[in-house]
């Protein structure tokens, strides 16, 4: 017999977690739910401030999502679904304000332009032509786009200053890109849950241990982290959130649908000014071109950050290699990940990516003036005095089979659950946590489907987020609707 039994257990205090709990919250208050976290706190891993970007991924600045074939065609259609999930995210935060479970809204998203920035012929020709194909769509419309140097100057004034006037230079601009606080949000999130009575948060509790029961009801075991004392819980249903840790504890569960997935862990690394007087020149996030041989996930950006209430600028990430699949994980994880049914794939995928790997080690051996050097291709009067270094979360990538090499990695987010709806978890990081709601939909998709299809859990969705069900890439009144809806609501205008 388990200590305790509850409905749900979510593993993990992240921004995943939360979401979810939220969400199942809202659809069935009457469930008993346990959040459990290894850390003395919540939200202090990748969902953090400090150990991600806080970019709201829409899409708009990120120039990996708008990839360019080599006949030269664009692809946007990926911009296009980052885009309609983030507006689900919006949609999800100004119902949660408006029912008075967030706080006012700067406490943890603020208005700061999105830009692409880019220089020489060829990228600018890409640019142009990158904003002809989205502004084209509805939910692009607001795109603007500039080759003049005092238009940017405007824009951009910090990082226009000691550009020669000959330079070919292009910029897009959305007015109203956001930079989101995700460990705030996610704080508050839980805060919000805590006023419920069946919600318990047990912090220093490490998972150690799933195993299913006949009944598909799992018994999960945890080790206090400060006593040392172990028990045990039963749960209906178990969420995976645990970020960098969600591929052992996956591995531990025994599910069929895990074999062959490994991971991969890229660390991160910023350059940070506190300088009033440069961060005040500044306000915005600027998203570049990758450095070849970079993995997506390290475009070069200059960001405004409004953490706590305070601004500071961020360049980064400057990606490095590690072992550990948390910032606060073990040297011996990606080691410990490997089994025999993803051996295959974690030696095809590294065979094949061994450039990436080489790549990796190269920026985490860089010093503090070749890191400075990379900046000034953005700001070019940096004071290397005036930028110091910090460490960012981890990112594990996907690591999946792959008949043709044996394994493949990948750079996107990926739901992994049991084929009896009884468990599901997280893998991979990107977009992350702005496409967390979408993403916590999908689990709520797999796993509770014959609740979702009743009219009680139908119009609670509808009234959360208004466009559920509905494409906002395909229906534009309603896009005009929801969008003007919630970028009033959370003051983004
Ligand atoms: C450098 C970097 C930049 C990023 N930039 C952006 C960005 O600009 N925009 C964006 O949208 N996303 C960004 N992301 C991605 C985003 O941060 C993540 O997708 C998101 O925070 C993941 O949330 P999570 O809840 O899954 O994991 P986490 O926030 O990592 O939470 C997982 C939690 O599980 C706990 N845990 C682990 N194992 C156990 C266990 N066995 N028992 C109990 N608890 C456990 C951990 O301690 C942790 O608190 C970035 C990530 C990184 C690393």
């Amino acid at each position: 017999m388990a200590d305790h039994k509850v409905d749900i257990l979510l593993i993990g205090s992240g921004i995943m977690s939360a979401t979810l709990a939220t969400l199942l919250s809202q659809l069935a208050p009457h469930l008993s739910m346990w959040m459990v976290e290894k850390l003395p706190e919540s939200a202090t891993e990748s969902s953090n401030a400090w150990n991600n970007a806080g970019t709201g991924h829409a899409g708009y600045c990120e120039l990996n999502y708008t990839p360019q074939h080599a006949d030269g065609t664009i692809e946007i259609n990926r911009a296009l679904a980052i885009n309609a999930s983030y507006e689900v995210s919006l949609q999800f935060w100004a119902s949660l304000i408006e029912k008075g479970l967030l706080t006012a809204p700067n406490n943890f998203i603020n208005t700061t332009p999105h830009l692409s920035f880019v220089n020489g012929e060829a990228n600018v020709a890409f640019l142009r032509r990158r904003h002809q194909l989205l502004s084209a769509h509805p939910l692009f419309q607001d795109m603007q786009y500039s080759e003049n140097h005092q238009q940017l100057k405007t824009w951009i004034p910090l990082m226009m200053q000691g550009r020669e006037a000959s330079n070919q230079l292009a910029a897009t601009r959305v007015r109203y890109g956001s930079d989101v606080d995700f460990g705030a949000l996610t704080r508050q999130l839980i805060a919000s849950l805590q006023n419920h009575a069946d919600f318990d948060l047990k912090l220093n509790t490490e998972v150690t241990h799933l195993k299913q029961l006949k009944d598909s009801r799992w018994r999960v075991k945890l080790k206090h982290q400060v006593t040392n004392e172990v028990f045990e819980v039963e749960a209906g249903f178990v969420f995976v959130g645990a970020g960098g840790g969600a591929l052992s504890l996956l591995q531990k569960s025994g599910i069929p649908e895990i074999n062959g997935y490994g991971g991969f862990p890229v660390s991160g690394q910023w350059l940070v000014c506190e300088k009033e007087a440069i961060i005040q020149q500044h306000h915005s996030k600027v998203y570049g071109k990758a450095a070849l041989g970079a993995p997506p996930m390290s475009v070069p950006h200059l960001d405004t950050r409004i953490i706590n209430g305070k601004t500071a600028l961020l360049f980064g990430p400057y990606a490095g290699f590690t072992t550990k699949f948390l910032k606060q994980g073990s040297f011996l994880d990606m080691m410990r990940s490997i089994q025999w049914d993803n051996l295959q794939s974690m030696l095809g995928a590294g065979w094949h990516h061994l450039d990436l790997t080489q790549y990796l080690i190269g920026e985490a051996l860089q010093s503090h003036a070749t890191r400075i050097e990379t900046l000034r291709q953005f700001y070019p009067l940096a004071n290397a005095k005036d930028w110091q270094l910090k460490h960012a979360g981890k990112r594990v990538q996907i690591i999946k089979k792959c008949p043709k090499q044996g394994g493949k990695l990948e750079f996107g987010t990926e739901i992994v659950s049991a084929q009896d709806g009884s468990i599901a978890g997280l893998l991979g990081a990107s977009p992350g946590a702005s496409v967390s709601v979408q993403a916590m939909l999908s689990v709520i998709e797999r796993c509770f489907g014959p609740q979702l299809k009743t009219d009680a859990w139908q119009q609670k969705l509808k009234a959360l987020i208004p466009s559920y069900g509905q494409s906002l890439i395909d229906d534009t009144s309603l896009l005009h609707q929801v969008r003007t809806h919630t970028l009033g609501t959370l003051n983004l205008q």
